[in-house]
């Protein structure tokens, strides 16, 4: 591992602390894509910006010295969840902290950095490695838009590492679940409360009993429901007309997943009959899900790199989503590591300066892992 030596702890806590400085909320992410466009720009890199309806994403193509090796795409995301305005951070024995009532935005400005650290280390080293791929989306915080917007035709290379997961490094998440997501429109009668409510048919009654009906929480190990969102009525003078109720359902199991989704809606249609309201319901697909197989060649060669970092790797399988499952389910077989993230979407977000460091190294070590593999190793 020559390129790992020029891993720089100084260097990635600083590209990061650069990168907490800048604002950068899911669909504002101008700012920070103009700050890492130069800097890529500066380590030799081609630049795209891909733009869709409301953001873009940022691509950087760096051409290897090695041909017969496969590009590998390296992955992270530019937004942040909120709140961040006012963004103040601690140093302190070796833990960068949010202080006050922000989050820190190591989520995922931490994957950033450490990608950032391994093509700096890589072009100090002068180490020679295939093409590589950054990937920097936007809007990942808000349903996937980034990735799910992603001209897929702009990119080269087949496999992918996101660095995207909260935890110490070593975390390989080998599974995540599809995600689906509902709306249930119900529609009773309005009437006067007061004077007439016989004349009336309460759609957040119907709605009531709906939600007490259908399963939620955790169904199995592979799966879970939840009514999220409730909204109906107008006024407490008024019957209420309509309600609308919204929720979601994941699962490892599409079978499960189908038949979850199939009870839920068939007992809302059911007590919506019983209660003499309409129903309508309509459904969305927010990501498919995936699952690498135990013999696979990618897990294999991260397997490798991990050894050779000195890094014991830990497959996990998660429950939420992330971009590798929209780059899975595009042709590109991602796997998400952990960057070192603790505690994100939270005001006590922190990350160890030793994670930084070891995020970098990991970053650096699969890039040459990859690049002393053979062609046809990895298809
Ligand atoms: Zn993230």
């Amino acid at each position: 591992m020559e390129a790992v030596k020029y891993i720089n702890t100084n260097r990635v806590i600083n590209t990061f602390i650069d990168l907490l400085r800048i604002n950068s909320p899911s669909f504002d992410e101008r700012a920070i894509g103009a700050h890492l466009a130069s800097i890529l720009l500066r380590l030799g890199l081609e630049v795209t910006v891909q733009e869709y309806g409301e953001s873009f994403n940022l691509i950087g193509y760096l051409r290897g010295s090695l041909r017969d090796v496969p590009t590998l795409i390296l992955s992270a995301h530019m937004d942040t969840v909120e709140p961040t305005v006012g963004l103040n951070f601690s140093i302190e024995d070796g833990i960068i902290r949010t202080v006050g009532e922000t989050v820190l935005g190591s989520d995922d400005k931490s994957g950033i950095a450490e990608i950032i650290e391994a093509l700096e280390a890589l072009s100090e080293s002068k180490v020679p490695h295939g093409n590589l791929e950054v990937v920097f989306t936007s809007a990942e915080e808000r349903g996937l838009q980034g990735s799910k917007n992603l001209d897929y035709h702009l990119l080269k290379g087949r496999h992918a590492i996101v660095m995207d997961t909260n935890g110490p490094i070593g975390k390989i998440v080998v599974a995540a679940p599809t995600h689906d997501t509902y709306v249930m429109a119900i529609t009773g009668r309005a009437a006067h409360a007061g004077i007439e409510p016989e004349k009336g048919t309460s759609s957040i009654k119907a709605a009531s009993r709906i939600i007490a009906a259908i399963p939620d929480g955790r169904i199995d190990a592979e799966t879970t429901a939840n009514v999220g969102k409730i909204h109906g009525g107008t006024a407490n003078n008024i019957v209420p007309k309509e309600t609308i109720v919204e929720g979601e359902v994941r699962g490892h199991n599409e079978t499960v997943l189908e038949k979850t989704k199939e009870t839920i809606f068939n007992t809302a249609r059911k007590i919506a009959r019983k209660n003499q309201v309409r129903i309508t319901i309509e459904e969305k697909r927010q990501y498919k899900g995936f699952r690498f197989s135990i013999d696979d060649p990618l897990l294999a060669l991260l397997g490798e790199a991990f050894s050779k970092s000195g890094i014991k790797p830990e497959h996990v399988i998660t429950g939420g989503g992330s971009d590798a499952n929209i780059f899975n389910a595009s042709g590109i077989q991602a796997a998400t590591l952990s960057s070192g993230m603790q505690k994100p979407h939270t005001t006590e977000e922190y990350i160890h300066t030793e994670d930084l460091y070891r995020g970098s190294v990991l970053v650096a070590g699969i890039i040459e892992t990859f690049a002393k593999s053979a062609s046809g190793e990895i298809r």
